[in-house]
């Protein structure tokens, strides 16, 4: 895999016969009391030194993924929109940028349903982002909770389920990653013998969790599956000609991870 260009709100890829476009949706300032330790407990005066702060917050992007190939634009999370702080919303101006039309995307598809990952599907003025939208993926756990997304109203007839394995086209399969989320999910790419895995929050804190992937999050809906899985889909990701991409990795998140020691490390790409 590897870099074409980029631009302020977006990278464009190319790993073998497929492009991958990051784009950025914009980030969010966080306390750090949102890191925890030991089951779910939060961090006082013991704050790792490595966690990175600005201005005394946690600062995670918030990123989205385009995979083109196999005839179809699939968009892996559409960001917050207008829905949470307005630093997040800028999708559709990344997607411009980088010169890909709103009606060329005719698949989404969800790693969970969470704020900064479903409301893009609605524009800033209200209007569908996506006109040309055929088909819309959400984990299958997490169908209720989507239905109960009332900005959203409009799409819940339209959204299909889907589970562990399956396939998005002949390049992108479904791999579970359940525990931030019920129905979370991550999206395995192949092609020309290289895999990216689109990961969406098995990591939100880059600067800690790599070193120390058993520490959660706040917002895990099940701490100790979350902590299971992030290490799981790291010991995957860690294997040769893999990659990772992240909603919250330092836009634009695409990168390697290597073992090291008993934990991680990751170099941006
Ligand atoms: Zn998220």
């Amino acid at each position: 895999m590897k870099r074409l260009e980029s631009g302020i709100n977006y990278a464009r890829y190319e790993m073998g016969e497929l492009i991958v476009v990051a784009l950025r949706d914009g980030y969010g300032d966080m306390p750090p009391s949102r890191l925890r330790q030991d089951g779910d407990r939060p961090f006082g005066s013991d704050l790792p030194k490595e966690v990175k702060l600005i201005d005394g917050k946690l600062r995670l992007s918030v990123n989205a993924y385009l995979v083109i190939g196999h005839g179809q634009h699939v968009l892996i999370d559409t960001g917050a929109a207008n829905a949470w702080d307005p630093t997040m919303g800028l999708l559709l101006d990344a997607l411009n940028e980088a010169g890909v039309a709103r009606d060329d995307i005719g698949t989404v598809a969800f790693t969970h349903t969470h704020i900064d990952h479903v409301h893009g599907l609605v524009a800033a003025d209200g209007s569908d982002a996506f006109p040309k939208l055929e088909r819309l993926l959400v984990p299958q756990e997490e169908i209720a909770m989507f239905d109960e997304i009332e900005r959203l109203a409009r799409f819940h007839r339209r959204r299909l389920p889907f589970a562990d394995g399956f396939n998005l086209n002949a390049g992108i399969k479904v791999v579970v990653a359940h525990g931030h989320e019920v129905g979370h999910s991550v999206f395995e790419v192949t092609s020309a013998g290289e895999t990216l895995l689109i990961w969406g929050d098995t990591v939100h804190v880059p600067s800690i969790q790599f070193a120390r992937p058993e520490i959660t999050w706040e917002y895990d809906d099940d701490q100790a599956r979350a902590r299971s899985a992030r290490q799981r889909i790291l010991r995957r990701a860690a294997r040769p000609h893999c990659f990772v991409a992240g909603a919250h990795l330092e836009f634009p998140g695409v990168g390697t991870v290597v073992p090291r020691d008993d934990a991680f490390s990751y170099t941006a790409l």
